[in-house]
């Protein structure tokens, strides 16, 4: 299928590895330019390398931290009017609830609730004005069924979902969607982590903790960030201006209810 994007113009942050990259590479693919971010810019560059060798689109990288003012600023001093947004970041680290100090849970919030916000505010009048906008936010399942040790990636991501609720909404009439799309358990650095810990904790191997995780997902296998790029490239094309205010569960099945 045709997307009909190509040549638009989308800022796509933390993209140098898993999700956000998976999510680049698929905007790419279909021709769309593209400016991404991360802080590490080594990584940065050398993921907008392959991009650029592999499509041919171009790929402007700006090396910041996305949850900061001065980061974000940069982000859209390279590209002022994006005609599509992936809001994504680093996800708070897991923890016990009796343990998170308020200051964690600020930084929670700021991370993964007010950076997605402060950017889409700041990207969604001129979309809107010019009739086309496709907003992602990369959230996560949690905002479905929230996961244990994760409070607070559930509270900041939930917080997240409900204020962008309305703003989805009335930005429809003008051709602009945002949508949530959540992933369950997709093979990434950050995912390789967290089994690496549980395997440490539970005293077995890395292995051991995947196959027990993979065990509890229907589809009995991670998924991979091309699948979730895919998905994400759909969202934004053409096709899907009457797509909107969702929050799309990808997780092969693991979420237990039935809407
Ligand atoms: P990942 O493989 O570790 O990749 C994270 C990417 O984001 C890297 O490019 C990283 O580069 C960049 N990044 C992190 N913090 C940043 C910041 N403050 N500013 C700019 N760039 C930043 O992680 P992932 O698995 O793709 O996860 C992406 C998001 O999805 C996270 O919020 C995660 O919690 C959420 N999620 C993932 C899964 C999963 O199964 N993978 C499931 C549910 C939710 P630098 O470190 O160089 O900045």
């Amino acid at each position: 299928m045709e997307l009909g994007i190509s040549g638009k113009k989308a800022i796509v942050c933390a993209a140098s590895k898993g999700l956000g990259r998976g999510c680049a590479e698929a905007l790419a693919g279909e021709g769309v330019d593209l400016v991404i971010c991360a802080r590490g810019e080594e990584t940065l560059e050398a993921t907008a390398l392959a991009i650029r060798k592999n499509t041919g689109v171009e790929v402007r990288t700006v090396a910041c931290d996305v949850t900061t003012e001065v980061g974000r600023e940069s982000l859209l001093a390279a590209c002022p009017d994006p005609d599509i947004l992936i809001n994504n970041a680093g996800g708070p680290p897991p923890g016990e609830f009796k343990d998170f100090t308020l200051d964690d849970w600020r930084k929670a919030v700021e991370a993964n609730m007010l950076s997605p916000i402060a950017l889409t505010q700041s990207v969604v009048y001129s979309m809107m004005e010019r009739g086309f906008g496709r907003i992602v936010n990369i959230t996560s399942a949690a905002v479905k069924a929230p996961i244990n040790l994760l409070d607070l990636s559930n509270g900041a991501r939930m917080g997240l979902t409900g204020g962008v609720a309305i703003v989805a909404r009335n930005a429809s009439r003008h051709n602009v969607t945002i949508n949530g799309l959540l992933p369950g358990t997709f093979e990434t650095d950050r995912l390789r982590q967290n089994l690496a810990k549980n395997a440490e904790v539970r005293n077995i191997t890395p292995e051991q903790a995947a196959a027990d995780r993979i065990s509890m997902i229907p589809a009995r296998r991670f998924g991979k960030t091309e699948e979730f790029g895919a998905i994400c490239a759909f969202l934004c094309s053409v096709h899907a201006g009457y797509l909107t205010a969702q929050n799309i569960v990808v997780d092969g099945g693991a979420f237990p209810g039935a809407l």
